[in-house]
């Protein structure tokens, strides 16, 4: 087989509107989604897609400036590629973890049309033919435009998570917190499990929790059906500290995002969870390799959700497919938004899963018109700062926080910055 070269990067930032404003422990997603839409063209003609994003912002000039260094790479030298991106020592210069990823997604891709497979096939081969997904629940504020989609009281939440479930079939849900006093998010938890009984749930309130007040949240939830207790606080010695007090598994997607950190996370004990991240962990690959070591040494995996359009839904799905000791409901933001980029619009959800694409490559193509339009409300809309919150002007917390937003003020914020 003749080599497939790299012979450009094609990168395009896109918004796409959420149905509302989500609120994290560090800021919110202000309405919308911004992601940078990757096209690796080949000399022999084959374009593949990756995706990148989540901060808020244009990653565009990035992928520029990788051209240099990849135009001429083989596409299926896919080792060298991580050491021609993201060599550990230059990491310490310029950390292209997540710019590595766009483009092994973009890789596999082309590797997979060009074999006429499926990007699973590549990875081992699928051990299912759908992945499950939480609901994944946050706070909202409304859409300032239509007034609705606020999700601020127990009752408001407990409404989402039934339409959600009425929607798409959800059995598992997950609760993005550490915006609101502990225990008022505590009230809103113990209302969602209540409400949906049988499903499973799992809290995630980003790290913004004291020890204390991870305690008290955890020992409040004892009874329910906990899948996990992600991030309540920062670090694996308070994680490890934490487990000594509440007796629910631990997970993350914040604190071991590398093999480094899973090493010393065998090493000392703090998570049994390691939420994988394909964006995160610099590829569809090292999740692979990661959830390995995690089957070898007794740790649980699961699919995390750093934001995603199609494009990184399905890589999402293909690393979903092959995992063995895949014990969890994934995580995906994707239901939140209105739209999609992909070519027949956004996929669709049956019985809380997604079906595995089953085209060559990642199985995803591109609506032309769709990027451009939604180039367009890039341009127009310009990026977001994830790390902070319209409704909180001049507010950023510490870890732990302290000044929690109050649950008692319904308020629409603007979504300019
Ligand atoms: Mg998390």
């Amino acid at each position: 087989m003749s080599a497939t070269t790299l012979s450009a990067i094609r990168a395009t930032p896109v918004t796409v509107p959420l149905e509302a404003p989500l609120l994290h422990s560090n800021g919110a997603h202000w309405g919308r989604f911004v992601r940078t839409i990757v096209e690796v063209e080949t000399a022999d003609g084959y374009v593949g897609l990756g995706e990148m994003g989540g901060g808020g912002e244009d990653a565009t000039r990035a992928f520029g400036a990788l051209a240099e260094y990849l135009r001429g790479h083989d596409v299926f030298r896919l080792e060298a590629l991580r050491f021609a991106i993201c060599n550990p020592t230059a990491s310490l210069y310029n950390n292209r973890t997540q710019l590595h990823a766009a483009i092994e997604f973009a890789c596999l891709d082309i590797i997979g049309q060009k074999l006429g497979v499926p990007v699973h096939a590549l990875l081992g081969g699928k051990l299912r033919d759908e992945v499950e997904f939480a609901s994944y629940l946050f706070f909202r504020y409304a859409d300032p435009a239509t007034g609705r989609g606020e999700v601020r009281t127990a009752e408001q939440l407990v409404e989402n998570a039934r339409a959600l479930k009425a929607a798409h079939g959800f059995r598992v849900h997950k609760l993005k917190g550490g915006v609101y006093p502990p225990a008022h998010e505590l009230a809103c938890y113990r209302a969602l499990a209540a409400s949906l009984p049988g499903d499973r749930f799992r809290y995630d309130p980003n790290s913004a929790l004291s020890l204390a007040d991870a305690i008290d949240f955890g020992r409040g939830i004892l009874d329910l059906t906990n899948d996990y207790f992600e991030d309540p606080v920062w670090g694996m010695p308070q994680l490890a500290r934490l487990k000594e007090f509440v007796p629910i598994p631990t997970a993350t997607n914040t604190v071991v995002v590398n093999f480094e950190q899973l090493a010393a996370n065998i090493r000392s004990p703090a998570v049994d969870v390691i939420l994988l991240d394909t964006t995160f962990w610099g590829g569809i690959r090292p999740c692979i390799k990661a959830a390995g070591v995690c089957e070898t040494m007794g740790l649980g995996v699961a699919v995390h959700s750093s934001g995603e359009l199609g494009i990184q839904l399905a890589t999402m799905l293909h690393l979903g497919a092959v995992l063995p000791n895949l014990g969890y409901a994934a995580d995906a933001h994707y239901h939140h938004l209105v739209d999609d980029v992909i070519a027949g619009g956004p996929m669709k959800y049956s019985g809380g899963a997604i079906r595995v694409p089953e085209g060559n490559g990642l199985g995803v193509a591109l609506d032309r018109e769709k990027l451009k339009r939604y180039h367009e409300l890039f341009r127009e809309l310009g990026g977001y700062p994830y790390d902070r919150d319209p409704g909180r002007p001049g507010w950023y917390p510490l870890v732990p926080n302290r000044n929690w937003a109050d649950p008692a003020r319904s308020i629409t914020p603007r979504l300019t910055r």
